[in-house]
């Protein structure tokens, strides 16, 4: 098939990861839906990006960013990884069913451009290159969630949606989310190449990446070590940031892993609902590997397995090992630094620690909801009642002691900035499972205004948003019973 072309107003199109060579991908278009339509645009990211506002709402746009159209000098492409799936090697996985267009030249910088559900690519193995409405809403709502609270992602533009048929556990509809980042590159792209032998290959990838995202470590005595500790930094800094807002991935495999340390692949993923350090947000995780608390061991593993692709362009594996070091310190930093702001400390003395510690096997022991809780604390007086945050608390004798801690240690913290830290720090609005799905069964009905809604107040989850609190409570009780697996 030749999908026709079209251009984006304003905007060229380079393909350096195309110029990368053949070994890295195969070109191909995307495969056509038949009648699209939009389900939502982000208006924000094209904001950004420097999208013409009226095309953006045109049949040219609807059709390039369903695959339905190419546009002009982009070189389509799906690239080819391989990657450990839950401990496991997989082998060789790629691009199954998004397509790279390549990277748009926007006012906020190059960022690559894909299409998710785009069709058939030589790496589908057993699936249908397709992805269904249900999982585009959720990966569009939650990149551009993430994104709101300050946590390195992956961007979404829009989806688009047809009414072409999707088996999955249940007949359902096709979408495509088109998503944009610097780079796609994922720690198995390393993989891919270094266990296949190809190391010529597999140094061009890494010399691309250092070239084009990380220069500081061409200056190093040993830039693949100094790439392995700096992607290090960046994935600790961005598990510490999903740890202190209570988010679980789902399926932390290392081809699910961006070498730029942005969150990707959104599938099974969730927000806590009631804290429970140990939960299993993935159906399919049946041993709890990906558990919230597990995640920042995982994410070590995870580069453990670059740092072991790495290995034939370093000196050694005390080399490797000493890059995976900086995970162990900047890690617990980083978690340190965003639990002592959710606390409205902007320093940290000697008691902190523990401080943290109690309040969360308080919030376990009581399974208590972990964003009102945030949020409600930032309303919290030393020496006051506080009402609205203990009576979250079945143990209640246990919350007074904590409090009195709290209380003070609030003594030697400036009021204003607290109030002000902690309202910037505590998100009044996340993307709860149920929230997601009451905005998808609307929309498997065609009402997409509960996407935009949520798209709305996601972008902004630090405000009030008056009248919109019902967005902001509690979960209902079916919502501990929803299901997501890696079925998307
Ligand atoms: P994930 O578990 O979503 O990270 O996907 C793992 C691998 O399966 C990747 O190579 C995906 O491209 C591929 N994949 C997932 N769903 C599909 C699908 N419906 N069609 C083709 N490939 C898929
Ligand atoms: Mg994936
Ligand atoms: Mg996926």
């Amino acid at each position: 098939i030749t999908v026709p072309a079209a251009a984006i107003p304003g905007l060229t199109w380079r393909n350096r990861f195309a110029a990368l060579g053949p070994d890295f991908f195969t070109e191909l278009q995307p495969t056509p839906l038949p009648s699209p339509y939009w389900v939502s645009r982000n208006q924000a990211l094209a904001r950004e990006l420097g999208l013409d506002e009226q095309w953006f709402t045109s049949q040219e746009a609807l059709a390039l960013f369903t695959g339905n159209k190419v546009a002009e000098s982009s070189q389509p492409l799906a690239s080819v990884y391989s990657g450990h799936q839950f401990g496991q090697w997989a082998g060789q996985l790629g691009d199954g069913r998004a397509i790279l267009l390549g990277e748009l030249q926007t006012a906020a910088g190059p960022q690559e451009t894909q299409l998710k559900g785009a069709g058939l690519t030589p790496y589908s193995r057993m699936g249908d290159g397709r992805a269904v409405l249900r999982s585009s809403i959720r990966e569009y709502l939650c990149s551009e969630a993430m994104h709101g609270l300050g946590i390195p992602t992956t961007r979404a533009l829009c989806v688009t949606g047809s009414d072409a048929k999707v088996r999955r556990e249940e007949i359902e509809t096709a979408a495509v989310v088109t998503r944009t980042a610097p780079s796609f590159i994922r720690f198995g792209h390393f993989e891919h190449f270094s266990y296949s032998d190809q190391h010529e290959q597999l140094k061009t990838l890494a010399d691309f990446v250092i070239d084009s995202f990380y220069p500081e470590c061409r200056d190093a005595d040993q830039p693949y070590a100094a790439l392995l500790q700096a992607v290090s930094e960046r994935t600790a800094i961005m598990v510490a940031a999903w740890q202190a807002v209570g988010f679980c991935h789902g399926v932390m495999n290392t081809d699910n892993m961006s070498i730029l340390g942005l969150t990707i692949d959104y599938g099974p993923f969730q927000f806590l609902d009631a804290f429970d350090p140990g939960h299993i947000c993935n159906h399919s995780d049946t041993q709890g590997r990906y558990a919230y608390n597990k995640q920042p061991n995982i994410a070590y593993w995870n580069l453990f397995c670059l740092g072991q692709a790495l290995l034939p362009l370093m000196d050694g594996q005390e080399q490797a090992l000493a890059a995976l070091e900086s995970y162990k310190t900047v890690f617990p930093q980083a978690l340190e630094g965003r639990m002592r702001a959710k606390l409205g400390l902007s320093d940290m003395l000697p008691g902190d620690k523990a401080l943290i510690e109690g309040v969360f096997k308080l919030l376990a022991a009581d399974k208590v909801d972990y964003s009102i809780f945030w949020r409600r604390l930032g309303t919290f007086e030393p020496g006051a009642a506080n009402e609205a945050v203990r009576d979250l608390f079945l143990d209640r004798p246990g919350f007074d002691v904590w409090s009195l801690l709290y209380s003070e240690r609030l003594m030697q913290a400036d009021k204003g900035l607290r109030a002000d830290l902690m309202l910037k720090t505590n998100p009044k609005y996340v993307l709860r499972n149920h929230l997601g799905e009451q905005a998808i069964r609307a929309a498997k009905l065609q009402d997409f205004s509960g996407v935009d809604t949520l798209l709305m107040l996601l972008q902004a989850p630090f405000e009030e948003h008056p009248g919109q609190e019902k967005f902001a409570g509690f979960p209902p009780d079916w919502a501990s019973s929803i299901e997501i697996s890696c079925s998307s």
